[in-house]
């Protein structure tokens, strides 16, 4: 998955361009900076590849969830329906804002179960949050066919997805709104930053102000600049959005090596008895970044991890027990650790996350093993990466 590991001339160019003027600064010192305008630059080229008419580019994935809500109206005692395996982004963009997630079950798609999210709907639901986690998606017809339904925004976390389609489209772009991250471990990197794509002006124009205190953009005297609304910081910098212009230049080839690195390793591990795949919608194709599989019991998953990390094959993930992608790690938040006082909407809807029932979402991912997909390796040095995950898990089996 990760940009990281094509760094190169091409990301330094595009800083040394940014460096040679000194304007760090997105917005402003027209006569300084020598016509460079790369965070412009960046969401005119990212919005066209993602066949979106608006890219907002932000600090990190997790401003670019707080100014999607934001953008969208969302805010305090507002639900928002969000999936229980996914990363802790999902709930910390949505406490933001004083509104309330809503975690519901995943499916066989390591997604948000379209039957939990309309089960899960109240009075006070405004939107759903789908996370395509770990390189595939939700079942994006289902879910908008509900939003559709109880009129609620659709707002997709593509941040691990990004270049997979549903039906054609980009995912992200299937939404009211999409998400993505750029920070390192991504599969293009800015080092740190996030973006929105919609096809909502109104949202556009939202999300362009709420990210930088929210000056209108009228004009070129910044400091003339009225507040339509109230906004915040989530700003980009220069240097950011540059190395993101390079990462993007390289983002096709990018996924073309997952794709191959991914079936080299898939076809192995297909022939190992008892192992089965994650389920990927009907009209999804994903982005390749992992290999999600299931054995056939919690307790055989967690042997094969153990005896993956045992053999030395490294980047296999058991999220069921990780700190950072599953509810069994969230015990700041079931037991709501916030270091300020929490709102008073927070506070009486949370659900009671300690005795709820998850034992659906539990099912899944106690089975679920999660092979990154590298590229930088090269393909002699996958199809041992590939032979040794199979033997591996083989022998667990056994
Ligand atoms: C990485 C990630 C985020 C947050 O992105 P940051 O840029 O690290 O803030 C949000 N959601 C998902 C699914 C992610 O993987």
């Amino acid at each position: 998955m990760p940009g990281f590991e094509v760094f190169g001339a091409e990301e330094r160019k595009q800083v040394n361009d940014v460096l040679e003027t000194g304007v760090l600064m997105r917005y402003g010192f027209d006569g300084m900076r020598n016509n460079h305008w790369k965070a412009k630059e960046f969401e005119e080229a990212f919005a066209a590849r993602m066949q979106s008419n608006h890219c907002q580019l932000v600090s990190s994935g997790t401003s670019a969830l707080t100014v999607a809500l934001a953008s969208a109206g969302v805010g305090a005692g507002d639900e928002v329906i969000m999936p229980t395996f996914t990363f802790v982004a999902s709930f910390e963009s949505i406490m933001m804002l004083g509104a309330v997630p809503v975690l519901v079950d995943i499916d066989d798609t390591l997604t948000l179960d379209p039957k939990a999210v309309e089960a899960a709907i109240t009075a006070k639901t405004k939107c759903v949050m789908p996370v395509h986690m770990c390189g595939s998606m939700a079942d994006l017809k289902a879910l908008k066919a509900i939003c559709d339904k109880h009129n609620l925004v659709l707002l997709e976390d593509a941040c691990q997805a990004i270049g997979g389609t549903f039906e054609g489209k980009p995912l992200g772009s299937y939404g009211d709104l999409g998400c993505f991250s750029f920070d390192y471990v991504k599969t293009i990197t800015c080092g740190e930053g996030g973006g929105v794509i919609t096809n909502n002006k109104q949202y556009a124009i939202n999300a362009d102000q709420y990210q930088d205190h929210g000056h209108d953009h009228i004009g070129n005297d910044r400091g003339a600049e009225t507040h339509p609304h109230l906004g915040y910081n989530f700003r980009i910098s220069e240097l950011n959005a540059a190395v993101g212009i390079a990462q993007l230049g390289k983002m096709d080839e990018i996924l073309d090596l997952q794709k191959r690195n991914y079936t080299i390793v898939r076809e192995a591990l297909s022939l190992v008895d008892g192992v089965t795949f994650r389920r990927v919608p009907e009209g999804g194709i994903e982005n390749y970044s992992f290999v999600n599989f299931y054995l056939p019991t919690q307790e055989l998953a967690e042997k094969a991890h153990k005896a993956l990390g045992g053999a030395g094959v490294e980047a296999c993930f058991y999220w069921f027990k990780n700190n950072w992608h599953y509810i069994n790690g969230w015990e700041h938040l079931r037991n709501l650790k916030s270091m300020q006082p929490l709102s008073t909407e927070i506070k009486e809807q949370m659900q009671d996350l300690n005795s709820k029932d998850f034992s659906k979402s539990d099912a899944w991912m106690g089975r679920t093993i999660s092979a990154l997909v590298k590229i930088g390796l090269t393909k002699n040095e996958v199809e041992e990466r590939a032979q040794m995950i199979a033997k591996t898990v083989a022998s667990v089996l056994s």
